[in-house]
């Protein structure tokens, strides 16, 4: 690879050229999405054992130029990269906030709450405890709605920071919930001293559990770890009534997957709200 004067690597190798225009062309694309507000926020529902509306988890959407909607596991790792993922995050937690703030309007829909998905980027941002209280002042929200999903990777950058700023964040009400886990490092005595409401068995796991006997063990050590830690769990990827059913016998809480609704735009929610 050599400079070509603008700042930009030359390739010989064509195929390593053609990543890096992909790369550049993608981040264009996003700050530009970025300035113009073209991100879309869709919310997937998560219910309780009995099928109840608990909340949602905010998911991030592309639209892509031919109205297709772009993944965010194609975009998010890029935006984590360039740094541009410490603004999208904060038009998320914003956006999340503002549908918070509108169901708490109603008695009906007063007592759901949101998981936002939150990067270690973003979370390791020097301002990120004082951005979140403002947002959720300026929001008007009751913070106990807000729940923020944390990967290991959040942790595992800096134990001793994360530990802080969890705490600071649980002092303003806010949630926390640990994300796909199973699927890292995660060791029980880090569990132990930080603030999570919240464990989400990650969905490979519930994929596998009714066919696999190595998956069905891990669900089943991590119902019963979260309980003896007074965690709730919560299971990801349900996608069929025989998941649904194994979870829920072996005392899982909470459920989100394909079964009980895709992320949708919140105002193709109608049914779920209704009932
Ligand atoms: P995640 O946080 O693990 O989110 C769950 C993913 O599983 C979502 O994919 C969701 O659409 C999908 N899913 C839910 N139920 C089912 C099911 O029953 N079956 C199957 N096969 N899949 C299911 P999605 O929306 O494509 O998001 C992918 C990842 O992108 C997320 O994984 C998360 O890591 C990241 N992401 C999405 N939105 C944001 C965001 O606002 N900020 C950040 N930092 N990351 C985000
Ligand atoms: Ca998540
Ligand atoms: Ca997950
Ligand atoms: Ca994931």
């Amino acid at each position: 690879a050599k400079e070509d004067g603008r700042n930009t690597i030359r390739f010989f190798n064509p195929e390593m050229q053609a990543v890096v225009d992909a790369h550049a062309r993608m981040e264009i694309g996003l700050r530009e999405t970025l300035q113009s507000g073209g991100f879309r926020l869709f919310y997937q529902p998560q219910v309780d054992r009995h099928g109840r509306l608990a909340g949602a988890e905010a998911l991030i959407r592309w639209p892509g130029a031919d109205g297709r909607m772009i993944s965010p596991a194609e975009f998010i790792p890029l935006a984590e990269d360039t740094g541009l993922i410490v603004q999208i995050g904060q038009w998320v937690l914003s956006t999340a906030c503002a549908q918070i703030a509108q169901w708490q309007q109603a008695p009906a829909t007063r007592h759901l709450s949101i998981a936002v998905n939150v990067s270690a980027r973003q979370f390791h941002q020097a301002d990120f405890v004082e951005v979140v209280h403002r947002t959720v002042e300026a929001a008007g929200i009751d913070p106990s709605r807000l729940k923020l999903e944390l990967t290991e990777s959040v942790i595992l950058g800096d134990l001793d920071e994360t530990v802080a700023r969890m705490n600071q964040l649980r002092a303003l009400g806010i949630q926390f919930a640990l994300d796909d886990f199973g699927t890292g490092y995660s060791s029980l005595s880090y569990l132990k001293g930080l603030p999570f409401a919240q464990l989400k068995i990650d969905q490979s796991f519930i994929r596998d559990m009714t066919q696999d006997e190595g998956s069905e063990i891990i669900v089943l050590a991590i119902l019963s770890m979260s309980r003896a830690l007074g965690l709730e769990a919560i299971a990801e990827g349900v996608e069929t009534p025989t998941q649904r059913e194994f979870l829920r016998l072996h005392g899982c809480e909470f459920y989100q997957g394909y079964l009980f609704g895709k992320p949708l735009p919140i105002e193709a929610w109608g049914d779920f709200l209704a009932t």
